[in-house]
């Protein structure tokens, strides 16, 4: 059976301390102003609550994928588990995915004058191994799961002002923050 691969993102898990940013900057030694996953500060209206909200994100690694779609060199492709790949080799840097993307994943390298994005360590996962974001996160806030078979419930696939699901069908799930779990200090 085709697995559908996406990151399972635990927001009460999450502290934003910027790691598994760092941890897949390092892994691709990427340029000073490409990040492939964000770590966002939620805005707290949003929950109606004071708490401290974070949530890292990168490509949701879409079942429609609108990058793939717009692509006019066929740089994406969608591996049998879920995993779009991005082909640098291939990309001219039109920009067209990045325009494409709901979410504002590909990111414009001005060096290599090409787009690039997460590929989910693909190379990492065939071996066995996590993705380096997922190794890195000291809170064990990120992990990866088969939507065939992942059942878990109380996820959510949409937060407060994310874009609307039902145009690429991404893969990633939320785990929503608990009221009244994180204190903030600076009041
Ligand atoms: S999040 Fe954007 S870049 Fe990633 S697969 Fe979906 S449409 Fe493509
Ligand atoms: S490493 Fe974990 S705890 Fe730190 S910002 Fe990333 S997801 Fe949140």
């Amino acid at each position: 059976m085709a697995k559908r691969l996406g990151f399972l993102v635990d927001i009460e898990r999450c502290f934003g301390c910027h790691t598994c940013e760092l941890a897949c900057k390092n892994e691709y030694q990427l340029d000073p102003d490409i990040r492939w996953r964000k770590v966002y500060q939620i805005r707290e209206d949003a929950y109606a609550m004071p708490e401290r909200i974070f949530m890292s994100l990168t490509c949701n690694h879409c079942d429609q994928p609108e990058c793939l779609r717009v692509c006019p060199v066929v740089a994406y492709t969608k591996r049998n588990d879920g995993i779009v790949l991005h082909n640098q080799d291939r990309c001219i840097g039109c920009g067209m995915c990045i325009m494409a993307c709901p979410y504002k994943v590909p990111q414009y390298n001005q060096k290599q004058k090409r787009v690039e994005k997460c590929h989910m360590c693909a190379h990492k996962q065939d071996q066995g191994q996590k993705p380096a974001c997922v190794t890195g996160c000291p809170a064990e806030a990120l992990s990866v799961i088969d939507l065939e078979t992942f059942t878990v419930l109380g996820t959510t696939e949409k937060l407060p002002g994310y874009p609307d699901p039902k145009i690429t069908k991404p893969t990633t799930r939320f785990i929503q923050p608990s009221i009244g779990v994180q204190i903030r200090r600076d009041r």
